[in-house]
C-alpha cells in the first residue's frame, strides 16, 4: 500500500538572534495505513518541531528549511489556507504536547466537539451532531453526561481522552500522538494507551506516537525513529529494541540507561553529557562529543544513514550499504 505519511529530506528552523536553529535535519519516514510509528529523543531533539511540521502548523519564527510532507500523497505545504484547513482534521490531526490544557475553558465539552462538526460537516443537523458528540464521549469510554462539563469539571485523564476524541472526530488517517500521556500518572496512562491501541486497531489509522518514554514506545509502535539534535541517527524495527541487536551508539547509550525494557516509565535521562547546541552544530557527527566510540573521523565526516540488518542506522562504525 501506499505510505499515508511521507517525510522525504525535511528539514525544519527556527530563526533566532543568534543564528538558525536547526531543528530538524534531512528527516525521511514512511508511516504505512494501520502503523503505529513512535518517536523517541531526549528533550530538545525536534519531535515536537517535526509533528508541528507534518500538520503545517509551523511557529512564526519556524522555517521549513527544505524536503517535502506528503500526507495521503499530498505534499501539505501546496495546498492554500483554505485547503490546509480541511485537509486538517479530516486527514490528520494532531494531539498536542499538553493538550490536556488544550481545551477551551470558557466551553463545555459538548462545544468543544459540536465546533469541529460545524465547521467541517456544514450539513450537520443539531441532532446529527449531538448524537456524534455522544458516540466519541462513548468511544474513548466517558460518560456522555459529561459533554455538559467544562474542562476544569474533568480529571487530567478525561480532559486527555476528550482531546483523543476531538482528533479522531472526522476519522483522518493519521493521527499524531505528542507525548499524550506524559502528564498523567502510571495507572491512567496504561488506560489511555490501551485505549489508543484499541481504536487504532479498529479504525486502522496511522499513528506518529512521540514519546520521551523508551519502553512505553517499544511496547506501542512497530517501528521506531531515534531522534538526536535533529537527525533520524536510527529507524528501526521495535522488536529489534534490545542489546543483543547492533545499534547506533545514542540508542545503545538509551537502551543502557533503561534497566529493564518492560518497566512501568523510564525517561531518557540516562546518557552523560549534553545536547549540542542547534546554532552550532559539532562538525562531523553531532553525536561525537558524547559517543563513547568517536574516533577521529566523527570530529569530521558527516555519517551517511545505512541499512544494518535492515535498521536504518548513522554512525561511521557500520559500513554497509547506503540507503537513500
Ligand atoms: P521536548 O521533549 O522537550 O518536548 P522536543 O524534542 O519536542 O522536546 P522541540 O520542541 O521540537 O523539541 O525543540 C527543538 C529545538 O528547537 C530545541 O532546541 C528548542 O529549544 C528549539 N525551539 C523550539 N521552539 C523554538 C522557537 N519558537 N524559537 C527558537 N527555538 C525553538
Ligand atoms: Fe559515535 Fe562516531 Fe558513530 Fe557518531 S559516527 S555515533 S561519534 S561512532
Ligand atoms: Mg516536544
Amino acid at each position: 500500500p501506499a505510505p499515508v505519511l511521507e517525510l522525504r529530506n525535511v528539514s525544519v528552523g527556527y530563526e533566532s538572534a543568534h543564528g538558525m536553529v536547526q531543528a530538524v535535519r534531512n528527516v525521511s519516514l514512511k508511516i504505512y495505513p494501520n502503523q503505529i510509528v513512535g518517536l523517541v529523543g531526549e528533550s530538545g531533539s525536534g519531535k515536537s518541531t517535526l509533528g508541528n511540521a507534518i500538520m503545517a502548523l509551523l511557529k512564526n519564527n519556524a522555517v521549513l528549511l527544505g524536503g517535502e510532507v506528503l500526507v495521503q500523497g499530498q505534499d501539505v505545504y501546496k495546498l492554500n489556507k483554505k485547503e490546509l484547513r480541511k485537509f486538517r482534521w479530516n486527514r490528520m490531526s494532531m494531539v498536542f504536547q499538553s493538550a490536556m490544557n488544550a481545551l477551551n475553558p470558557v466551553l463545555t465539552v459538548e462545544e468543544q466537539i459540536a465546533d469541529v462538526f460545524t465547521y467541517h460537516r456544514p450539513a450537520m443537523s443539531k441532532k446529527e451532531i449531538y448524537d456524534k458528540a455522544v458516540a466519541l464521549m462513548k468511544m474513548v469510554s466517558i460518560d456522555p453526561k459529561h459533554l455538559k462539563s467544562y474542562p476544569h469539571e474533568l480529571s487530567g485523564g478525561m480532559r486527555q481522552r476528550v482531546v483523543i476524541a476531538i482528533a479522531l472526530a472526522l476519522e483522518p488517517d493519521l493521527v499524531i500522538m505528542d507525548e499524550p500521556t506524559t502528564a498523567l500518572d502510571v495507572v491512567v496512562q496504561k488506560s489511555i494507551l490501551d485505549k489508543i491501541k484499541e481504536l487504532q486497531r479498529e479504525k486502522g489509522f496511522a499513528v506518529l506516537f512521540v514519546s520521551h518514554d523508551f519502553s512505553l514506545v517499544a511496547e506501542l509502535a512497530e517501528k521506531v525513529a531515534i531522534m538526536y539534535a535533529g537527525r533520524f541517527i536510527e529507524i528501526t524495527d521495535s522488536k529489534k529494541l534490545n542489546l543483543l541487536e547492533r545499534h547506533h551508539p545514542y540508542t545503545e547509550g538509551l537502551l543502557g540507561a533503561i534497566p529493564e525494557l518492560t518497566a512501568e516509565t523510564v525517561m531518557i535521562e540516562g546518557i552523560p553529557g549534553n545536547p549540542p547546541d542547534l546554532i552550532n552544530l559539532p562538525t562531523g557527527c553531532a553525536y561525537h562529543p558524547r559517543c563513547k566510540y568517536a574516533f577521529e573521523s566523527c570530529k569530521t565526516i558527516h555519517p551517511v544513514e545505512k541499512n544494518v540488518d535492515g535498521r536504518l542506522i548513522a554512525c561511521h562504525l557500520y559500513e554497509e550499504e547506503v540507503v537513500r
